[in-house]
């Protein structure tokens, strides 16, 4: 079989080390007997697990002390309702940047608990999506929190400033960009990710929240969803996920092995350029995202004639580049290249493109 590189959006490719680790150690964990996926999440040996996978996270975004680190059932959408739950009244604003459909899909569910404002929008500049900062007039200072998303998966919109929202708590949706490079906590209030695109199987979801938000929760909020509940029981209100919890400490612990995330942010810098260059190099491709709004993450591309696209999806399958195709909301194509994807694989796509170029444009 040809080596496959993985560019899907997510769920996303794994570090192989990691998968080896879990197949090796699948049918008999830790001498047990057992799978990891037998055994109590209450015993001994997985609480271990569960803490060090804590440790690990807590030690790789050098998060601060009084900050609660979760580990939650629901995927990045979950968020989307507890956000809202835990840090607002039904009669509160919450305020929202929206940049893509992901921020998007936040302010409609947090309407279901609150009243969200929009204070800053997707715009374009050269003709090319761009994002700009809101200005200091538009963050009421009595608002819940202040929405966004700096990694936009499906559009591939990003940014890496902070909105400026005094005392209001920065709320930040890193499903897909999480651990992908450096970023100082203390700024947020919650930060909550999604596991599917830089940490484990899908499903679980984490979430490190300031603890002062934490014990607000509305009355009616289910208590799965209560920060303070999960907080208080170590994130085991009821059985959590705990194959992808395990999981997710093998990538912590790979992630440390690679250098941290400062070297995340290196490697990432490096395959993003790559597949860029290549990109602004050609007329053949072409990215819709303004260069100082373009993700590190997700890297929408379109082929300059779209009856191509399904010839360069099959072919580039045949040559081992999968999951290639956009989303539909933006088509084309869209490669992923989190923090698992090596930079050989990037390297190989550029080749496939320029060679596709060479062949039919
Ligand atoms: C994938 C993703 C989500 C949704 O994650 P689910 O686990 O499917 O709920 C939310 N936000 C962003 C930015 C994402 O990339």
């Amino acid at each position: 079989m040809t080596q496959v590189f993985n560019f899907s959006a997510g769920p996303a490719m794994l570090p192989p080390s990691v998968l080896r680790q879990a197949r090796e150690e699948l049918l008999n964990w830790q001498e047990s007997g057992s799978s990891v996926m037998e055994v109590s999440h209450r015993g001994d040996a997985f609480r271990a697990v569960a803490t060090q996978a804590e440790t690990d996270l807590r030690k790789l975004m050098q998060v601060p002390e009084n900050y609660h680190v979760l580990f939650t059932h629901g995927g990045g959408r979950a968020h989307f309702a507890a956000v809202p739950l835990n840090l607002s009244n039904p009669t509160d604003t919450s305020l929202h940047l929206v940049s893509g459909s992901w921020s998007k899909g936040a302010v409609a569910e947090a309407s279901k608990f609150n009243h969200p404002k929009v204070v800053g929008e997707l715009t374009q500049k050269d003709g090319l999506d761009f994002m700009v900062k809101p200005v200091e007039e538009q963050i009421d200072q009595r608002a819940a929190y202040l929405h966004f998303c700096p990694n936009e998966t499906v559009d591939g919109v990003a940014y890496d400033w902070l909105p400026e929202s005094g005392k209001v708590p920065l709320v930040a949706d890193m499903s897909s960009c999480i651990l992908s490079k450096p970023i100082d906590v203390s700024k947020y209030g919650v930060i909550y990710a999604g596991a599917q695109k830089n940490i484990g199987p899908s499903g679980l979801s984490v979430v490190i929240i300031r603890d002062d938000l934490v014990g607000r929760a509305q009355r009616n909020t289910p208590s799965i969803f209560d920060y303070n509940e999960l907080a208080t029981t170590g994130s085991m209100y009821n059985t959590p996920p705990t194959f992808s919890w395990y999981l997710a400490g093998l990538v912590f612990k790979w992630l440390l092995k690679q250098g941290g995330v400062d070297a995340m942010a290196e490697h990432n810098q490096a395959k993003a350029k790559c597949l860029y260059d290549a990109i602004d190099n050609s007329s053949f491709y072409q990215s819709r995202v303004h260069p100082a709004c373009r993700s590190i993450m997700n890297v929408p591309f379109q082929l300059a004639d779209p009856s191509l696209d399904d010839l360069f999806l099959t072919q580039a399958a045949a040559d081992g580049l999968v999951a290639l195709k956009g989303h539909r909301f933006v088509g084309g194509m869209r490669a992923s290249i989190y923090n698992a994807m090596p930079l050989e694989g990037v390297q190989r796509l550029v080749e496939f493109m320029q060679d596709f170029e060479r062949r039919v444009g």
